[in-house]
């Protein structure tokens, strides 16, 4: 059986295994892991119990409350949608899955990329052209790039545009945007844009969107687990396009979705009607999280460029992508010379989880690795409201022991020996 078909995900293993760790009392900073790391606000708990006795499957895209809400969602942010354009999952992950199976062609992929879209596409019997990102910002490859691989590759027939990117925690501009809709359109290419970390840009600016580009031939996906952090509720909505190819595209997905899951469980279903209506109690939440998310992520964006590597300065989301191969002498000292060896010395000599780069399609010689801040909000429910809360959130005892703890492991290993 091939990898691909028997692996468990880089992202869930990580998180299974620094847990692990710490349930047998060791202690380990956890920077592997995109779980929004957030309480859940009482008006959605209320929602939920209030509909713990919906137990009907329902129809397979979601019912009419959630797609009307989910529809008036998309409306508010620039992109006209009626409510049969939208299609409701547990999790944006399966979406994705469906639209890589369902889409005709190989799969484009910027690189790096989210684990999960290679492995999708695997499989689904595809093969993935890595096209890199530029230096100024991830999840959307650039242009001349793609336009040089897909000369290179006639089968290529849908390209997975990550707005804004995990890894990189970083935003495309608009025009790069433009362009790339603009090479995709030209050959003839479907566009599924996940815009997961949309409501997550730390100066609460909006995205720029592929489906503004490309509006006949891109699917966007998103959901619920990023910005409500919510994703063990696992709430996931696409948006197909309006006219014959979006009709097209819902009715394959839709049918993958009657075969695969069914619908999404039907109280969560009430959760996103109340979600997507984007009541204010529902905005004020989002706010606090994306400018505590941009918080600690500049902290620790200080302590990775502190020591001489380079990072992208995040604008969005909860990662950061620090490339230390300025530091390549100082580490290869400690034995330490491609991704799986940093990422290695990390866990199992200071108690520090991140994904190495080739997790993500990365070069596996680079000296560069995923960190996810978004489990530093402290271990229980009370602490992650104060910190929610907090005016001063690094300074708080367990954000500031993290950031000491990361500290201290970088200057050892960029110390020579
Ligand atoms: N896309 C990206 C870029 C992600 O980081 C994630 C993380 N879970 C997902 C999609 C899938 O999320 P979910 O299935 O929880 O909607
Ligand atoms: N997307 C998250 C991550 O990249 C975790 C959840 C998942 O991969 O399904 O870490």
């Amino acid at each position: 059986m091939p990898a691909a078909l028997t692996a468990h995900s880089a992202t869930l293993a990580i998180d299974e295994t620094l847990r692990a760790r710490r349930a047998a009392g060791e202690r380990v900073l956890h920077l592997g892991f995109g779980e929004a790391g957030l309480p859940v606000p009482d008006p959605v708990l209320t929602v939920l119990r209030a509909a713990a006795d919906r137990n009907g499957y329902g129809p397979v895209a979601g019912s009419p409350e959630a797609r009307e809400a989910a529809a008036g969602w998309f409306s508010r942010r620039g992109l006209a949608t009626h409510a049969a354009q939208i299609v409701l999952a547990p999790g944006s992950k399966p979406l994705l899955y469906a639209l890589l199976a369902a889409l005709p062609g190989d799969v484009v992929l910027p690189r790096p990329a989210w684990v999960s879209y290679a492995a999708q596409s695997a499989l689904a019997g595809k093969r993935v052209i890595g096209v890199p990102v530029p230096p100024e910002a991830g999840g959307v490859p650039d242009p001349e790039a793609l336009a040089g691989a897909l000369r290179a590759a006639p089968e290529a027939g849908v390209l997975v545009l990550t707005v804004p990117d995990n890894p990189t925690g970083t935003v495309v501009d608009r025009d790069r945007l433009r362009a790339v809709c603009e090479v995709a359109d030209r050959h003839g290419l479907a566009v599924v844009a996940d815009e997961i970390y949309g409501e997550l840009l730390h100066d609460g600016g909006t995205i720029p969107r592929a489906a503004a580009f490309l509006p006949e031939r891109t699917v966007v996906t998103t959901g619920l687990s990023k910005s409500m952090a919510l994703g063990g509720w696992r709430i996931g909505l696409a948006r197909v396009p309006d006219g014959p190819w979006g009709d097209a595209a819902r009715a394959r997905l839709v049918g993958v979705a009657s075969e695969v899951w069914s619908a999404l469980a039907a109280p969560m279903q009430a959760v996103a009607a109340y979600v997507l209506a984007d009541p204010p109690e529902v905005r004020s939440h989002i706010d606090a999280a994306r400018r505590l998310h941009g918080t600690v992520a500049r902290a620790v964006h200080d302590e990775f460029t502190a020591v001489g590597a380079d990072c992208r300065p995040p604008t969005a989301g909860f990662y950061l992508y620090p490339d230390l191969s300025p530091r390549r002498g100082a580490l290869a000292a400690h034995g330490i010379t491609d991704g799986a060896s940093l990422a290695t010395a990390l866990l199992d000599r200071h108690g520090i989880g991140v994904l190495p780069g080739h997790a993500f399609g990365d070069d596996p010689q680079a000296l560069r690795f995923r960190a996810a801040t978004s489990l530093l909000y402290g271990d229980t429910t009370a602490e992650r409201w104060e910190t929610l809360r907090s005016a001063a959130p690094l300074d708080l005892p367990w954000v500031a022991a993290a950031t000491t703890h990361l500290r201290q492991a970088l200057r050892a290993l960029t110390t020579h020996p």
